[in-house]
């Protein structure tokens, strides 16, 4: 159990995070606060229409916007060589556009050259956008650490209409991560473990209220928001739930901590099928995972399990493309001690971690058999 080692209370967030359709055409008025110099880094996926783009507004607002393309790993060789890329241009403030990795190694970027960072994502998949840590991975991206920052983002900007263009598999990869806050920050608090503002503290009440509040908005905005998100259109509920995948699950788990879901998703980047997958889905498996080890009632069980259903969160092995071995799940379990397991309340080791992934994969498959053609959310 990582108790906490000290009774100062500490939270951590961005400066400022602003939401709505159509926001990154914005971007000059919120680059502009840091100086005239700005630089981007933008996903592969989107660095060429969005390079044009950025140019033109830019030139109009009378401002630099100089790009780099992300297209590969987030190790530390390669931010390092990211950030000497960046440093040629001198700029005043560097934006991360993209995904979870784009947004790490940019997050690296800021803190190597010690310039102000605007997070501006491409999709509501990870809570990547408001929390102080990359995740680091080796060649192989196989996991490695976290690297901690002693700053949040100074600005998170989350254009709800790129968002609700993205494919709506990232929308529910975004809500698997964040359905496992409140159960992870639950465990953490039990176990009265260390938060991850700057390398760790005692969890204050608003972390746990955001942690709380982050569960309640996706049981009652979750598939509405994905129905939107299928028709790529904004609504309330997709602005909902893109601020729940973002903000909300992103103060949630800074603020408290991770256990036996992300433990999960850490475990499984040791099989092959880790790509074949996103962070989020991974997660999504862990939540029940952790659940079973933790011997949820059935109640709390059937509500979350209903969840991951309506909405296509992953409940089995077989839904991550994982066949279920002996072997997979005892390589999962192993790789999995590595990471967050000593923040549950209760002890847990590699044999109780094999019980718990095996009896979770056969309670996400009667789960899926029972509610085949009965939509779970209509139940409620
Ligand atoms: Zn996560």
């Amino acid at each position: 159990m990582a108790k906490v080692d000290k009774s100062v209370r500490g939270w951590g967030s961005p400066s400022r995070y602003f939401q709505g359709p159509n926001l990154m055409r914005e971007l000059p008025k919120f680059t502009g606060i840091y100086g005239n110099n700005a630089y981007a880094i933008i996903d592969q996926f989107f660095y060429e229409s969005m390079t044009k783009q950025l140019k033109e507004d830019f030139e109009k607002a009378g401002a630099s916007m100089n790009t780099a393309v992300f297209n590969s790993e987030v190790t530390a060789e390669r931010v390092q060589l990211a950030a000497d890329e960046a440093a040629k241009y001198k700029p005043d403030v560097v934006v991360a556009i993209g995904g979870g990795k784009t947004i790490d190694t940019t997050k690296a970027v800021a803190d190597i050259l010690k310039i102000p960072l605007i997070v501006a994502p491409t999709s509501a998949s990870t809570d990547a956008p408001t929390i102080a840590l990359s995740v680091m991975y080796s060649e192989e991206g196989e996991h490695l650490c976290a690297r901690l920052y002693n700053k949040n983002p100074d600005v998170v900007l989350m254009d709800s209409q790129i968002i609700a263009d993205a494919p709506a598999r990232f929308l529910v990869a975004g809500m698997a991560d964040a359905l496992s806050t409140v159960f992870e920050a639950r465990a953490n608090g039990r176990s009265d473990s260390n938060n991850y503002i700057s390398g760790g503290y005692r969890r204050t009440r608003t972390g746990v209220a955001v942690a709380e509040a982050c569960y309640d908005e996706l049981l009652r905005n979750g598939v509405g928001a994905l129905k939107a998100a299928e028709k790529h259109v904004v609504s309330e509920a997709l602005e909902i739930i893109i601020e729940v995948n973002s903000l909300m699950s992103g103060l949630g788990v800074e603020n408290n901590g991770c256990s036996g879901s992300h433990s999960i998703c850490e475990g499984i980047s040791i099989l092959p099928e880790d790509k074949k997958t996103f962070h989020g889905e991974k997660v999504g498996f862990g939540v029940i995972c952790q659940l079973v080890a933790e011997n949820a009632s059935e109640e709390l069980l059937d509500e979350v399990l209903g969840f991951c259903i309506a909405v296509g969160i992953p409940v089995t092995l077989e839904d991550l493309f994982i066949e279920n071995t002996p072997e997979n799940i005892r390589a999962i379990a192993k790789h999995s001690m590595k990471s967050y397991w000593d923040t549950e309340p209760f002890f847990i080791d590699e044999d109780a971690v094999c019980g718990a992934i095996t009896a979770a994969d056969a309670l996400g498959q009667m789960y899926k058999e029972m509610l085949d053609g009965k939509p779970a959310y209509c139940r409620r």
